[in-house]
């Protein structure tokens, strides 16, 4: 690849889940770091114009499409509307996810609660990668070419009230080491950020609970993520600096995950 082909368009990424939490602040930065950044959200709200108009005042450029992850048949005109705005496709970072409906007795789950964050977090996720990796094939390589996966400390650590979602975030860790030895020949490295606790919405109903477990030594590091923290990562394993490592777990949890005695 000659460098004028380089030059000719900058790297494209999709975040999914983009307006709010860990995902604005992987388009910020990706933004920030030489993307131009299409990003998914249920429905946009101020914010997500609001973060385009941002990214277009610091000299990139930003695009917010309405797109339900869970809606697989729209996969596929989702990746098209990306690829003519940016005219490739280079990095799919699967954020968006939701958390259990409700937290409970595991003896209690409805297969309602089981079916919507398998539905999200794992199957829409799936779908999207594969039709993002399928249209990836079909395009020139023009920049470093990588999927990031955001899962979850709970794709190890075992919640028993919101199991639904350690399983699908289980699930996705597999979904990573598939994708990494399917994309391997391709040159498209495929990667995991595994986050702890970190303030968002998400997190936001449960924060006091959590305050309390960080002194109780929950986190080595003794503190909330920040959403910063998992955006520099993906950041960097975007930027193709990683180049001989696919299926790579990085955690990113203040030590969370290690397991003690
Ligand atoms: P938020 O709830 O703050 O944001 C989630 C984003 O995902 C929103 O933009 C939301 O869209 C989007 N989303 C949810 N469902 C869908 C869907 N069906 N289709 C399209 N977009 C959807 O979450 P966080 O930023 O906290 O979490 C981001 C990711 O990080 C998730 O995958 C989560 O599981 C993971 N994670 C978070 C942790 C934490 O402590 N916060 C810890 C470990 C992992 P909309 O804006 O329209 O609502």
């Amino acid at each position: 690849m000659s460098d004028n082909n380089k030059l000719a368009r900058r790297p494209v990424a999709l975040v999914t889940g983009g307006q709010r939490g860990i995902g604005a602040a992987i388009v910020r930065r990706l933004a920030q770091d030489g993307f131009d950044v299409a990003f998914t959200c249920r429905t946009p709200e101020d914010i997500a114009h609001e973060l385009c108009a941002e990214i277009e005042m610091q000299g990139g450029r930003g695009l917010v499409l309405a797109s339900d992850l869970q809606d697989l048949d729209a996969h596929a005109e989702l990746v098209e509307n990306v690829v003519a705005w940016g005219g490739g496709l280079d990095c799919l970072i699967n954020n968006a996810g939701i958390g259990s409906p409700s937290r409970g007795d595991l003896l209690d789950m409805q297969p309602s609660a089981f079916n919507l964050v398998i539905d999200t977090n794992l199957r829409g996720t799936f779908f999207l990668t594969q039709a993002v990796a399928r249209r990836m094939l079909q395009l020139p390589s023009v920049h470093h070419r990588s999927i990031v996966n955001v899962s979850s400390v709970s794709v190890e650590m075992a919640s028993p009230e919101r199991g639904e979602y350690c399983m699908s975030k289980a699930g996705l860790g597999m979904a990573t080491k598939l994708f990494a030895l399917r994309l391997a020949t391709e040159g498209i490295g495929v990667f995991e950020v595994r986050p702890g606790v970190i303030k968002t919405d998400m997190t936001a109903g449960v924060a006091e609970k959590y305050e309390r477990r960080f002194q109780e030594g929950l986190v080595p590091m003794q503190r909330w993520g920040e959403t910063s923290d998992i955006a520099s990562i993906v950041s960097a394993l975007a930027s193709g600096q990683f180049g001989f490592a696919t299926g790579t777990v990085i955690h990113a949890d203040g030590g969370l995950a290690i397991p003690r005695l």
